[in-house]
């Protein structure tokens, strides 16, 4: 007998999701059922344009046919086999990612989080073999504002006190010292100081773009005082500020580079920790692993991703569209935009309030068919894929405006 499921609308999926999953999200009522390049498909068959792109995990698109191609070929070979094993896929995947970021050594893992979490880990543990910090004593300076994941210990040095209340006690550890304040950092650091975390944009924040400067000052600071400097690229790397790395805008090599999101295409979670010799050789085996970091499906997938990244293309694409859309913002201030940040093609818009919360405008904007998210207050965030054409970003920006206007 086969038995016919009726397919369910949206409204009635949004409904069958709220008694049994979790409420740490507040989704638009949106239920996307299907996805190619720019473009996904709800469960009554309409379109929308996608101006969030996975918070910069599909930099590539949905369904990207090279990274498609790859993921394919793999499924049919091989997709697991933990480090107690090598695999066939690992060496290319890390001399490839090396030589992109201009760094030596790759340590794989799998989510955002976990990349900062190894990387707090390596600090610390360079501290104490390589500087001689004493026992227990290493300190990380990070900067408000910042956004690094969810894990017991990225919170604890997070500013946003949504994501840190009831979930005490923190670990220690950790200075927090104003974002783009070169004076506050050099304040803060010590013969104590592992490491120096900071995002080279901070995205959740609302696309903040620190001063021409500052990255090469943060480069230079830790430099002289003997600390590493750690880049959270998560968000800003891959291409998505026009450049591979967020750091290139002011070539600054740091000594360790974070990556997620985007190296998965999409497809699967792959995040590293990329990082000079000297750094990551003070790990050793047993101190440090995950079951899935460096899986053979990964590794084809951030090769993939990493080839696609080789030809420039994509960083090319990032920084002309990423022109379109800086003027196009421009041409809206005082029409409803208060002020906007932009790299690349990213952007934080903040909206005049009078109009809407970042939440309301992202809801009129489904409603007329582009999807976006807005971070805090009323500041929306755009960050299309790196594969969106000119025509199509020029569309999303009229859209944007009928809506401000609309309700000025
Ligand atoms: C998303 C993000 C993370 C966390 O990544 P997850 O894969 O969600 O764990 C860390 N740092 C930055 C800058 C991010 O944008």
């Amino acid at each position: 007998m086969t038995s016919v499921v009726p397919a369910r609308t949206s409204a009635e999926l949004i409904g069958a999701e709220e008694p049994v999953l979790a409420h740490n999200y507040h989704p638009l009522p949106v239920v996307v059922s299907r996805a190619e390049g720019t473009w996904v498909e709800d469960v009554e068959g309409r379109r929308y344009l996608d101006m969030l792109a996975g918070y910069s995990a599909l930099n590539f698109g949905h369904r990207h046919p090279a990274l498609i191609e790859a993921a394919h070929r793999q499924l049919d070979r091989l997709t697991l086999t933990s480090r107690a094993f090598h695999n066939d896929r690992l060496a290319e995947f890390a001399e490839r990612l090396a030589a992109l970021t201009g760094l030596d050594m790759v340590l794989p893992m799998n989510t955002g989080a976990e990349a900062v979490e190894s990387g707090v880990k390596v600090a610390r543990k360079w501290a104490y073999d390589v500087k001689g910090v004493p026992a227990d004593r290493a300190t990380i300076v990070v900067a408000a504002d910042n956004f690094h994941g969810r894990t017991t210990t990225i919170v604890s040095f997070s500013t946003d006190e949504v994501a840190r209340a009831g979930f005490g006690p923190f670990t220690p550890g950790f200075r927090v010292v104003p974002y783009n304040d070169l004076a506050a950092l050099e304040a803060a650091v010590d013969e104590t100081t592992a490491a120096v975390l900071i995002e080279p944009v901070q995205g959740e924040a609302g696309v903040i773009v620190p001063d021409d400067g500052y990255l090469a000052g943060v480069r230079e600071l830790t430099r002289r005082e003997g600390c590493l400097f750690v880049a959270d690229e998560i968000q800003s790397g891959l291409g998505r500020t026009g450049r591979t790395l967020a750091v290139d805008h002011e070539s600054v090599v740091p000594d360790v580079v974070l990556l997620g999101k985007a190296l998965g295409g999409g497809i699967v979670p792959v995040s590293a920790v990329v990082a000079r010799r000297e750094v990551l050789q003070v790990l050793h085996p047993g101190e440090h692993g995950s079951t899935f970091g460096g899986n053979p499906l990964a590794a084809a997938v951030g090769t993939a991703v990493v080839e696609l990244l080789e030809t420039g293309e994509f960083q090319r694409r990032a920084a002309d569209l990423g022109e379109v859309l800086r003027e196009g913002l421009q041409a809206l201030v005082g029409k409803g935009v208060v002020g906007f940040r932009s790299r690349g093609l990213w952007a934080g818009v903040d909206v005049d309030p009078a109009i809407g919360t970042g939440r309301e405008i992202s809801e009129r904007l489904m409603r007329e068919g582009v999807l976006v998210k807005d971070t805090h207050g009323s500041t929306i965030r755009l960050a299309p894929p790196l594969t969106i054409t000119a025509e199509e970003l020029q569309g999303a920006l009229r859209t944007l405006e009928k809506v401000l206007t609309a309700h000025a």
